[in-house]
């Protein structure tokens, strides 16, 4: 019997009966990180790392929460739990599970790019890796951190220099800090979307020091706005919250840019690729660097991904989960990027020249 296993509910330890990011309610879960398709409501409680308390708590409501640090192991019916640093976001952790001499680590979502923002990736070695494979196709391949973050602080100067509002949309745990704490604040203000300050707040709560920011209200004056910057969420695209700021210059920043078309299909003026996932020469390495036997992977480029780890000599194996479905895992397109892509085969819209009107 293996110490992991498959389930309907999530990855279950049933020597140590609990869970690592189940999606259905269980009485024990492990959980890798606060984002929505790892962290989910109803279990009776929860184990996570202590700088995801805060998140988890704004996000779930009133949970029973566990903490730890990374390297700190706590014990469940005599079986062995230890989180190390994912590199993915904020309080985001691998989870190590040791019984009786046999090692397996749970990824949850990783990237081996130290970001300056959370703790970077620590490989572990142990017998069988669960990981993701969000980027697992040789096309993605991301380039360093600061070459994307010179672009985008030099579309926002431009922008402010043509009198344009600068919209620049991550997903609020992650990739909003990511910008935040890169962005050139000598350029101008820092403004954020209420569903990204929240998750500031709740950070800040944490103990984490992010730079300054100014929530957008209805007293926000347009033309201040204007001269400086707007991280927003993606589910605020195309909305008349966004449009309000017209006339703008809208920028997406995702692992999903390096694709042709993605950038026209979320509408926007920009695309910058940046992920909090391994690319493919990231995932190889990490797996890698594990010196495991065998490998499982839950979701991403799985097919494309564990082939490619078949034939280099891994004992790879594709597995049915429900993760990846967040904004920047899922490739889907959203419901008016198809639209979009039903109205025509026209080139790129300038939101920019089109007034807001996306
Ligand atoms: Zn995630
Ligand atoms: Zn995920």
């Amino acid at each position: 019997m293996p110490l992991l296993e498959f389930t309907d509910k999530g990855i279950y330890c049933a020597a140590g009966k609990f869970y690592v990011d189940p999606w259905l309610p269980v009485d024990d879960a492990v959980i890798t990180h606060a984002h929505a398709d790892h962290a989910y409501t109803g279990h009776k409680r929860y184990l996570a790392h202590h700088l995801s308390r805060e998140v988890l708590l704004y996000r779930l409501g009133d949970i029973t929460l566990q903490t730890v640090e990374y390297g700190e192991t706590v014990f469940k019916n005599g079986v062995a739990i230890t989180l190390f640093p994912a590199g993915h976001v904020i309080g985001s952790a691998q989870i190590k599970i040791e019984h009786k001499g046999e090692v397996w680590v749970v990824s949850g979502d990783y990237k081996v790019e130290d970001d300056g923002v959370c703790t970077p990736f620590e490989p572990v070695q142990c017998h069988h890796f669960i990981s993701e494979c969000t980027f697992g196709m040789p096309v993605y391949k991301w380039k360093p951190q600061p070459e994307v973050f010179a672009e985008v602080n030099s579309w926002w100067q431009n922008n402010v220099q043509n009198n344009l509002a600068t919209v620049i949309v991550g997903y609020s745990l992650g990739k909003a800090q990511r910008i935040l704490q890169n962005l050139n604040l000598d350029i101008g203000n820092v403004y954020t979307h209420g569903v990204i300050e929240n998750t500031n707040e709740a950070l800040r709560r944490n103990g984490i020091v992010l730079n300054p920011t100014h929530r957008i209200t209805q007293e926000s004056v347009k033309d201040e706005v204007r001269k400086g910057i707007i991280i927003a969420p993606p589910s605020s695209v195309g909305t008349p919250w966004m449009r309000k700021f017209a006339p703008y210059s809208f920028g997406y920043c995702s692992g999903w840019m390096t694709i042709r078309g993605a950038k026209r299909r979320r509408a926007a003026d920009r695309g910058f690729v940046l992920s909090d996932h391994a690319d493919w020469t990231g995932l190889i390495s990490a797996i890698d660097a594990t010196r495991c036997e065998s490998v499982y992977l839950t979701h991403g480029s799985t097919a494309t991904f564990s082939k490619y780890l078949s034939e280099i000599g891994f004992d790879a194996h594709e597995v049915h989960t429900l993760y990846g479905t967040e904004e920047d895992d899922a490739p889907v397109p959203t419901a008016e990027a198809k639209l979009a892509d039903n109205n025509s085969q026209e080139p790129a819209k300038s939101v920019a020249n089109e007034g807001g009107e996306v």
